[in-house]
């Protein structure tokens, strides 16, 4: 979810078989014996076949007319030398819910035995992609057509995210997983930065805030022929280049069509970070999220041509709710006078209002509380860290600074429910903190005290799984 673009841009946009050998350097630090660690990719188109309502900007007005780049879920199957294995979804989606993810995640235990926490789900949160029900609920009042569309696309959605998952735990192969990381600019802190003033900063050097440029890419190479056979990105920054009416996986759609393209017969999966105040910057049109994929892709590349560090060791996994609360639970009046207050936002302010009350209805004071997921994988020597919600970026570097060993971490995962500020950003308030809660569809601000808890809980799965 994103505030309205400036004026301005409202205006103007508002594996399986080997093919071709691989043009990235063979890293000598990942030759040798596969050491027994298997993977597998999968992957499925989820471009919705009709004209579904888009998501992501309360600004739009008619649902989507077309495709400008097509939407995936790819899955990325992992096994180690005892044969534990997971399975990482990525979606080039806006949103998930945990009703999805959990869907997936039992049907995958029932077919192939997988623990719940060896499930896992990331959105690339690309604005360009459906609405569907449960996901930022407040953001407007769908028409019955367009809601009954949206349930559908839900449907076919679950049955792709499990084919995929499926195909890459039937294809897992002998392989070699290592990481490695590299940097990408084009995210800035949108909250301490002007857009119109950042050309400017960022010349002099005085962007404000902080940020997280850090791209960590894991490669994994067929064992037998050293084929680079998948490859995982990551980045903090909002994936909201675009505000078109066409599909699009926005930047991180072009960074993996761009990679795919320069290494045919590798399945190139994103996984977002914590970017949930990072813009990209400029913004507004194709072309310019078409450059900062080539931006992130030219990262990767860079990443790749350097020594890896190999994955060695055991794969586990952990996963568990803590509970949130909202701090109080909004008024008959506030639930009625917002949107008098902000006209152009009226309909949204009447979708937060029908969506608080029919909670308050059915939940009571239990509207209150929220179980919030948190997930820890450890694949050998490297640790990630998957929260669900939109993770300001202070989180990632906060994790990453206090765990002792090597750690990715991930927001949008297994349920986007709404902004996730520290506790500076809730102290601020603003959109992350505060007025966001309204497009979710939320009863207000998260109580204090959210960072330590989740802060706590990450570091207590992350030490269960045996990472540092
Ligand atoms: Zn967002």
């Amino acid at each position: 979810m994103n505030p309205p673009l400036p004026s301005r841009l409202t205006a103007r946009l508002c594996w399986v078989a080997f093919l071709v050998v691989c043009s990235a350097a063979f890293p000598a630090e990942t030759k040798g014996p596969a050491a027994g660690w298997r993977a597998g990719t999968g992957r499925e188109k989820i471009t919705p076949a009709g004209a579904l309502w888009m998501t992501g900007y309360a600004s739009r007005e008619h649902p989507a007319d077309g495709t400008a780049q097509e939407l995936w879920v790819k899955a990325l199957a992992v096994s180690d030398p005892a044969g534990n294995r997971g399975v990482l979804l990525t979606l080039d989606l806006c949103g998930v819910t945990r009703e999805i993810s959990d869907h997936v995640a039992a049907e995958l235990s029932r077919r192939f035995g997988l623990p719940r926490s060896a499930v896992m789900s990331n959105v690339s949160h690309t604005h360009c992609s459906p609405w569907f029900p449960g996901s930022i609920i407040g953001l407007r009042i769908l028409p019955p057509d367009g809601l009954k569309l949206a349930t559908e696309y839900t449907v076919t959605l679950e049955q792709k995210m499990i084919a995929a998952a499926a195909a890459a735990l039937d294809s897992l192969a002998p392989a070699t997983l290592a990481w490695g990381e590299d940097n990408a600019s084009f995210g800035v802190n949108r909250r301490e930065n002007s857009e119109k003033d950042v050309a400017a900063r960022r010349a002099t050097g005085t962007l404000r805030g902080p940020a997280d440029p850090r791209v960590p890419v894991l490669a994994i190479h067929d064992a037998a022929t050293g084929a680079l056979r998948g490859q995982l990105m990551s980045y903090a920054c909002h994936n909201t280049t675009l505000n078109i009416y066409q599909w699009h996986g926005d930047y991180a759609g072009a960074a993996q069509t761009e990679l795919e393209r320069r290494h045919p017969g590798a399945t190139v999966l994103f996984t977002i970070g914590c970017g949930a105040d990072i813009n990209p910057n400029p913004r507004g049109t194709v072309a310019l999220a078409e450059q900062h994929g080539r931006a992130l892709a030219d990262a990767v590349d860079r990443a790749l041509d350097r020594p890896l560090t190999r994955i060695e060791g055991n794969f586990s996994s952990a996963l568990e709710d803590i509970e949130l609360t909202f701090a109080k639970k909004p008024t008959e009046a506030e639930l009625c006078e917002n949107w008098e207050k902000d006209q152009p936002n009226k309909a949204m302010y009447q979708a937060w209002s029908a969506a608080v009350t029919d909670q308050l209805k059915t939940k009571g004071d239990a509207i209150l509380r929220y179980s919030y997921p948190v997930q820890a994988w450890k694949l050998g020597n490297l640790s990630w860290a998957a929260l669900g919600g939109e993770v300001v970026v202070d989180y990632g570097l906060r994790l990453r600074s206090e765990h002792k060993g090597n750690l990715w971490v991930f927001g949008y995962s297994t349920d986007v429910m709404a902004y996730i500020p520290n506790e500076r950003v809730l102290k601020e308030g603003r959109y992350e903190g505060a007025t966001s809660m309204v497009p979710y569809g939320r009863p207000g601000p998260w109580s204090p005290g959210l960072e330590d808890k989740i802060v706590g809980k990450t570091h207590e799965l992350l030490a269960r799984t045996g990472g540092k």
